[in-house]
């Protein structure tokens, strides 16, 4: 390591995103160090993939925060551990409260009292609830119809006062929906239990499940099914690099949008995973799964402006080409 090597603490980055993230910025010359509870992080991918240091803990852990903004000199820290089934956010929201605002909030105090203040946030499209105007700008007002979009909101509120008492500077990244798999083919996407569309639809084309669902084909969108902007993690990965690198020079706190500023149906999708696979996907059409918003698609000409954002894999069928090479390599 050379000295004047920067040193980013990275929590979650052990699971889906964080882990990309956490290689974009050993590519861009960072140290890391990741800070995961592994519930739903992989230990593996860290020691065999990602190859950095690995502190097992929670970010509600007062004592072991202090620990590590003792032992390491962190310029910066991207918080990524959050949990994010919508569903149970609904069911068990006492977990989702707990963890994704009490943990963030502890993290927070943290850093204010380590003197460490730059932060990337990862927040959601979710935060805007069912959308009133399309493509979704920044300016959209904020009305999330879950407690998994409602704890990522407050955590936003939080920020904006943390910024006016402490100066501490954050930068939100508003995802629409990751999707795809790093072209090295060593990293993607592997939830247990799986819940999203893309690897679903691929497993499926594996033979590891009989059918996809389709959740609601009767929506007001052309073709009846439920619109999303798909964006490559790798491109949300980039993002983080250029929203850290513009905290590091002094930028003010800011909040932008990430996806492609494009839509596809769930039938597009599963049209393009035919395409890609060359595999039968056998679809079943059932109910509308509840609080899904029919179309979400997000203006994100913020990041492309203001961090010179450029996203490298926009097309749907190079994320669905990059997810099929790493779903075929997956044994379980
Ligand atoms: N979806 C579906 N069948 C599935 C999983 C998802 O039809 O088995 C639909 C879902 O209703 C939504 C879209 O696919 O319209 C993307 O869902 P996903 O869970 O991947 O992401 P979300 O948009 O909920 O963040």
């Amino acid at each position: 390591m050379t000295s004047d090597m920067k040193t980013i603490l990275v929590t979650g980055g052990a699971g889906y995103i964080g882990s990309h993230a956490v290689l974009a910025l050993k590519q861009a010359g960072y140290q890391v160090v990741i800070l995961d509870n592994l519930v739903y992080g992989h230990r593996d991918l860290v020691e065999t993939v990602l190859k950095t240091d690995l502190i097992e803990g929670s970010t509600l852990d007062k004592n072991l925060l202090k620990d590590i903004f003792s032992r390491y000199n962190i310029s910066a820290v991207m918080h990524f551990s959050a949990y994010a089934y919508v569903g149970e956010s609904v069911t068990n929201p006492s977990k989702y409260y707990e963890n994704n605002v009490v943990g963030t909030l502890s993290l927070l105090d943290a850093m204010v009292e380590a003197d460490i203040k730059n932060f990337v946030f990862s927040s959601t499209c979710a935060t805007y609830g069912v959308p009133q105007a399309m493509p979704i700008t920044e300016a959209h007002p904020q009305s999330p119809i879950n407690p998994y979009g409602a704890t990522k909101l407050m955590v936003e509120r939080i920020l904006i006062d943390y910024d006016k008492a402490y100066d501490f500077r954050s930068v939100c990244f508003r995802y629409f929906n990751a999707a795809g798999a790093h072209p090295n083919g060593l990293l993607g996407e592997d939830h247990n239990p799986e819940t999203h569309l893309i690897p679903l639809v691929l497993q499926t084309a594996l033979g590891k499940r009989e059918s996809i669902s389709i959740f609601g084909t009767d929506y007001p969108t052309p073709d009846g099914t439920c619109i999303r902007d798909y964006i490559h993690v790798c491109d949300l990965a980039d993002a983080h690099i250029l929203g850290l690198e513009y905290l590091l020079q002094g930028g003010q706190s800011a909040i932008f949008n990430l996806g492609n500023d494009s839509g596809f149906s769930v039938r597009e999708v599963i049209d393009a995973a035919v395409r890609i696979t060359q595999k039968t996907i056998p679809v079943v059409a059932v109910e509308r799964r509840p609080g899904d918003p029919p179309a979400l698609v997000g203006g994100s000409d913020r990041a492309r402006s203001i961090l010179g954002w450029n996203p490298q894999y926009a097309d749907i069928d190079t994320i669905l080409t990059h997810a099929w090479a790493w779903h075929q390599t997956r044994h379980s």
